[in-house]
């Protein structure tokens, strides 16, 4: 049973929407007036509570600093043309948040804390969810080890937070995409299936160094043959070979189990496309390209949805893609902004309602 009250809360005295304007606000640089907070302590997560979003009092000695204990979590909410509030498929990331837990060695966190929270936090600043096309509010949930000491052991105290940023449209243009292979960002038996802090930090050499060379991202391979593709920066990645839509199976541990991936999977199959999760390696990719049966490929994640690829490089081989052409890609984020927006009805049950 979902509570959408109960914990205590600490207002603002002013609502910081009084100076503000939601209208194409930039990802990531504004917070809502509250965040969510709980802490953990003696083996049993503790206070609960809404406040103003603030500054944290640290120590230099923060475990989370050292040692990297430390997860997250992506999600949005968006505002219908009714006014109404959803949040989509807010589940799937308290799972994957629980699965990043447990490989990090954090605690599990409860459904009364993440959902509730999430949910309670959402009712109290809904005026910041831009009720405007392809705006949304950016949920990012977070975990921290919390012990002042140093010491490379599990931490044995964590905060929990839930904070809010309405972003305004994320303009993804066709990127060009480096193969990578000098970097590797995860390994089978590794943590490249959770949403652990360290898993960013080690992946902007590549980024920097592709972006140096005229990239916008990298495609991530395996770290032994650097062949076996895994995701394209930051989103899950779909190619479009033969009228079938081939995308890296999870079971390797080495990609993140991507929401918007699953969903577009459901989408793609009901317009007709059959899908394939398998491992697939960059030289079928290249023999699909050579042959004329590469019809698309395009990343999947919460910030962009859907963003097309129009140049994939690998060595000395450039595949370059008409993307104005393109089909299936522009469909599937249009059925899935359709979805999130409201304007079709919700048959999946893919959005809790505020
Ligand atoms: N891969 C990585 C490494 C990511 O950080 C993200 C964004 N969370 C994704 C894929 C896409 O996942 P989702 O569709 O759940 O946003």
């Amino acid at each position: 049973m979902i509570k959408t009250s109960g914990f205590p809360v600490t207002k603002v005295a002013e609502s910081k929407l009084n100076s503000l304007s939601l209208e194409n606000i930039p990802f990531g640089k504004y917070f809502s007036d509250h965040m969510f907070m709980a802490t953990y302590k003696n083996g049993a997560w503790q206070d609960p509570q809404i406040l103003p979003y603030q500054p944290l009092h640290i120590e230099p000695s923060l475990a989370a600093l050292h040692y990297g204990q430390a997860i997250f979590e992506g999600i949005k909410a968006y505002k219908h043309s009714s006014g109404e509030a959803f949040i989509f498929r807010p589940y799937d990331n308290f799972k994957r948040f629980n699965l990043s837990a447990e490989r990090m060695c954090m605690p599990e966190v409860p459904e009364y804390i993440f959902m509730d929270g999430m949910h309670q936090l959402l009712a109290i600043d809904k005026d910041w969810i831009p009720a405007k096309a392809e705006h949304s509010l950016y949920i990012r949930p977070v975990m921290f080890a919390t012990d002042v000491a140093l010491g490379v052991r599990p931490s044995e105290t964590y905060a929990f937070i839930i904070m809010l940023s309405p972003t305004g449209p994320y303009y993804a243009k066709p990127m060009k995409i480096y193969v990578e292979e000098t970097y590797t960002r995860a390994v089978k038996g590794g943590v490249g299936f959770a949403k652990n802090a360290g898993n960013y930090g080690g992946s902007m050499m590549a980024a920097k160094k592709a972006n140096e060379l005229g990239y916008d991202q990298v495609l991530w391979t395996d770290a032994i043959e650097h062949k076996w593709l895994q995701e394209v920066g930051m989103m899950n990645v779909v190619f479009i070979i033969d009228n079938k839509a081939i995308t890296p199976s999870l079971e390797e541990g080495t990609i993140l189990n991507g929401v918007t991936r699953n969903s577009v999977l459901v989408l793609l199959q009901e317009m007709g496309i059959a899908v394939e999760e398998r491992k697939i390696n960059i030289d079928e990719v290249i023999a699909a390209y050579k042959n004329g049966t590469l019809q698309e490929v395009f990343g999947t994640g919460t910030a962009a949805t859907i963003a097309l690829i129009k140049e994939l490089r690998y060595k000395d081989e450039q595949m370059l893609f008409d993307t104005e052409k393109w089909k299936v890609a522009p469909a599937v984020r249009e059925k899935l902004n359709q979805i999130r927006y409201g304007l079709v009805p919700d048959v999946h049950e893919w959005l809790y309602k505020i």
